[in-house]
């Protein structure tokens, strides 16, 4: 974590912010003095409820697997300026008794390869962002087939299929249409693809055109005819870490020895939400982990967010409990809805309970020693929208996943999951052919 840059001295801030009329206002008065307030709180007012976990009689989860993905933009020359972006997702899978053997701080090379031999996938893909024409069609025409295309050339389309499993809850006997969505020619509803379909025609008679499975997904929404945002790279590579996840998970689901697949711990970077329009594949994702508990046959699945609300509150009580010491057993605490929102969020919402729309699993604090605290997400299956929700007992899996959080501990990075950092090592920038490169590629697209 890099140094904090030191806070100034109370007086100095006063005297800069003082001859503002706005400093009038009691509002601004009390936001001044809290903020130039340097006395660390010595106790925890959220009145968070943390639980000892003993781990004495409970089995660590055999295997992991983990997903992270990163993305780069690069402009090139020319007039306007073109723009491409490269994104890249890993999924590596790990032996957590190989991993045990491992120093976590510095861990032997040798070591390191015979874990990664054969156990990592990636895949990668290019999007035109500004000003970049192909002779096939518009930018807007240019992502759509990319997105279709990327998500089927990889790995015999195993990542391809597992979006047509999701979207059409290919584990239930049942037959069911693909989510609704809006048609990227007119706009109008397409009330979903009929089952196991890759393609469709939009109903409305003034269009017709022809439709993908994959613009089910929505990247569309985000584009004008001419140039695309970074969200829609980012919004990709969200979307492809769940489906590398889910291509594990929904070929164990299937797999002869049905042990595997509750045998194994599955990580994903970040938090287990999918926002926006993004967010329809939410439903069945929690439908199949409900199915799932419901065979019991539970999936142990996380997500770790390394920063934003929950990751600062948690810094901001952490050090209130235990453990204090490595004698003491790890300590944790499930967030129900209502804490969120009282404690974390501060915005008592409640026409619209936390998460409903956009998560497939809820908040868990875990402090494993006394310098590593984590935020998880871990998912419930079916949700329920109550304040009260959830409590340890509706996380699924929560006593092996939390037996096999201590051995996964990186000692490099504080609050670190070695296999996140092992796939992060895959998906990261440096594994990108050189900007130059990257810079030549974009330009000889240029139209
Ligand atoms: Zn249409």
């Amino acid at each position: 974590m890099p140094y904090q840059n030191s806070a100034r001295l109370p007086g100095e801030t006063a005297s800069k912010l003082g001859h503002l009329t706005v400093t009038k206002s009691d509002w601004v008065k009390s936001l001044i003095q809290d903020f130039e307030s340097n006395i660390l709180s010595n106790e925890d007012t959220s009145g968070s409820n943390w639980s000892e976990f003993n781990s004495s009689s409970i089995e660590p989860l055999k295997s992991v697997w983990a997903t992270d993905g990163s993305f780069v933009s690069i402009e090139a020359g020319g007039k306007p300026p073109k723009e491409v972006s490269f994104v890249k997702t890993a999924l590596l899978t790990v032996d957590r008794a190989k991993l045990e053997e491992i120093d976590k701080e510095h861990p032997h090379p040798l070591l390191l390869q015979d874990i990664m031999s054969d156990s990592a996938v990636f895949h990668a893909t290019v999007f035109p962002l500004k000003n970049v024409k192909t002779s096939l069609g518009t930018n807007y025409e240019a992502i759509r087939h990319i997105v279709n295309d990327s998500m089927k050339i990889d790995q015999n389309g195993a990542f391809y299929e597992t979006l047509k499993w999701i979207s059409y809850k290919k584990w239930s006997p049942l037959q069911s249409n693909s989510p609704s969505f809006g048609c990227p020619h007119c706009a109008a509803d397409i009330p979903g693809l009929p089952y196991d379909s890759d393609t469709g025609c939009c109903p409305n008679s003034n269009c017709g055109k022809e439709v993908f499975l994959t613009d089910m997904i929505g990247f569309h929404l985000d584009m004008d005819e001419d140039s695309a945002p970074d969200s829609i790279v980012s919004s990709y590579m969200l979307v492809m870490e769940h489906l590398m996840l889910f291509t594990a998970i929904r070929l164990f689901w299937s797999h002869s020895d049905s042990s595997l697949l509750s045998n194994t711990l599955f990580i994903k970077d970040g938090p287990l939400t999918l926002r926006s329009q993004y967010s329809k594949l939410v439903p069945p994702i929690r439908e199949f982990l409900q199915f799932a508990k419901d065979r019991n046959r539970p999936i142990h699945i996380i997500g770790q967010e390394k920063s934003g609300a929950f990751f600062d509150h948690l810094s901001s009580i952490a050090r209130f409990t235990k453990p204090h010491d490595n004698e003491e057993n790890i300590h944790y605490s499930v967030l129900s809805h209502d804490f969120v929102r009282r404690e974390v969020y501060r915005s008592p919402d409640l026409t619209n309970p936390y998460g409903s729309r956009t998560n497939w699993g809820e908040k868990i604090y875990v402090k494993v020693d006394p310098s590593t605290q984590l935020v998880l997400s871990i998912p419930t299956g079916s949700y329920d929208p109550a304040g009260s929700f959830p409590t340890g007992g509706d996380l699924i899996g929560l006593d092996r996943i939390l037996a096999t959080l201590p051995s996964l501990i990186s000692r490099k990075f504080e609050g670190a999951l070695f296999p996140v950092e092992l796939a992060n090592g895959i998906a990261s920038m440096s594994s990108y052919p050189s900007a130059t490169i990257l810079q030549r590629f974009a330009e000889s697209k240029g139209g």
